[in-house]
């Protein structure tokens, strides 16, 4: 009755919000009648959820809403989501993004963008914006996105949802579509801290096929975020209090969270992350270059949009690459292969790398003196739909709280923190909280005292 309930109201509603790129109904339904007749069992048997259209899996098409995937069928699943599906989960369908998520505001897919539940005048976030949005709409009861630069905690906290963006190597990266493979993890949404944890807890942990995932066991108590945290010192950072840079509500939501957990006994103390300015520089560069990289394997050879009678082997790679990729695309790898160059390499990709390692530095600093850092997850709330479309320097500084975690590699989950007015209406912010690598339990029993 649940996953028909779920399909139902997408295709009542998602017409109008266009978060799903395709849905399973026949195979969500036939799962539900073995979880019914007791053959499918699990911790999350019946469950039924949504996945990013860059997780791979058997069944369906896995487009990365581009035109260049837009007829791949993968012949395996992604660990995640097979480890959910073998928890007895229920995949609904595949949820739209930005064009091999790149983006902020999932505008850039070839299908059509996702417009934000609250308000379809306005962006759900991105790149994982249909997974946001879907959970917002009330279109299934959990979603994976993933998170290279905030893809998960920015349209969490547009869309007014949680979401957890885990340590990278916590959640195999087997399946999923790169885009910049050091960054590059994968995360849930749900409408609570718990329906995070809960997620992360079956589709964690080590996977012998992905050499990058931490051969660090999941800890049997992660979901049981109820429990006090051992210690409950929180870390402001004067980098992230910025009057200028927040809205007013966000400023706001701060101190009142500042004032929660004061209230629940924290000690709350000054950090400084000296190194947060370069957060945007360094992810901009290191992000293109392995996108640029890891992107070349779309030669209209081995995957994807061949162009049609190409006059050599070189218009055959040149005319696929053109038709297939979007703008965005290709100006990420035009920068990434610039960044890479001989000649340019030293002065930006090693350059990068060198920051890259002071930003991961500050926070180990940071972490020794507090358990976890509170800080806005956005500087504002949702902006209009094709506002920034053309603008992508303003699309990139959005990322400003987001980026630095990826670059480090710590955990990070945004929850929602009421309402900001945006030309009159409300639309909603998100409170984030970072911890260090591999400390989720105690991330996410803090993040429970907020929420
Ligand atoms: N908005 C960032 C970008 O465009 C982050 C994307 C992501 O996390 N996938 O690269």
């Amino acid at each position: 009755e649940m996953t028909q309930a779920y399909l139902d109201r997408i295709a009542k509603y998602d017409g109008k919000i266009n978060a799903y790129r395709e849905t399973y109904d026949e195979r969500a339904l036939e799962r539900a009648k073995l979880v019914d007749e007791g053959k499918i069992e699990g911790p999350l048997a019946g469950v039924p959820i949504a996945i990013k259209d860059l997780m791979c899996t058997e069944y369906g098409k896995t487009c990365c809403s581009s035109k260049m995937l837009a007829k791949f069928e993968a012949f395996y699943n992604s660990t995640a989501v097979k480890r959910l599906e073998d928890a007895g989960a229920i995949v609904l369908g595949k949820t739209n993004m930005d064009e091999f998520a790149m983006g902020s505001s999932t505008e850039t897919c070839a299908f059509g963008a996702t417009k934000n539940p609250w308000d379809t005048d306005y962006v759900p976030g991105g790149s994982s914006g249909g997974a946001a949005a879907a959970m917002a709409a009330d279109f299934c009861a959990g979603s994976l996105g993933s998170d290279t630069g905030g893809s998960i905690r920015q349209p969490a906290s547009l869309c007014g949802v949680t979401g957890l963006k885990p340590t990278y190597g916590r959640v195999s990266r087997w399946g999923l579509v790169a885009f910049a493979s050091s960054l590059d993890q994968i995360g849930p949404f749900g409408h609570s801290v718990k329906d995070c944890a809960t997620l992360l807890k079956y589709m964690g942990g080590h996977d012998e096929l992905d050499s990058t995932s931490a051969n660090i066991a999941i800890p049997e108590d992660l979901d049981d975020v109820d429990t006090k945290p051992k210690k409950l010192r929180i870390g402001i950072a004067k980098q992230y209090m910025s009057d200028e840079a927040n809205d007013p509500a966000v400023a706001s939501a701060l101190v009142k969270a500042i004032e929660i957990y004061k209230a629940a006994g924290a000690e709350i103390v000054e950090v400084d992350l000296p190194h947060t300015e370069y957060g945007i520089p360094v992810y901009y560069i290191v992000a293109t270059a392995e996108a640029s990289s890891n992107l070349a394997r779309y030669d209209g050879v081995h995957y994807g949009h061949r162009t049609q009678t190409p006059d050599d082997l070189v218009d055959l790679y040149a005319r696929s690459r053109a038709e297939g990729f979007g703008d965005e695309v290709k100006r990420r790898i035009m920068l990434g292969t610039y960044a890479l160059s001989s000649g340019y390499y030293d002065a930006y990709y090693n350059r990068s790398l060198k920051v890259r390692r002071l930003i991961s530095n500050d926070f180990k600093t940071a972490f020794e003196s507090c358990d976890a850092i509170l800080c806005p997850t956005t500087t504002g709330p949702a902006f209009k739909l094709g506002e920034k479309k053309d603008d992508p320097l303003s699309m990139y500084l959005n990322d400003i709280y987001t980026v630095t975690a990826n670059l480090a590699g710590i955990p990070g989950i945004s929850m929602p923190a009421g309402t900001a007015e945006v030309d009159g209406k409300q639309m909603p912010i998100g409170m984030q909280l970072l911890g260090p690598a591999f400390e989720e339990t105690s991330l996410l029993r803090i993040a429970r005292i907020y929420e």
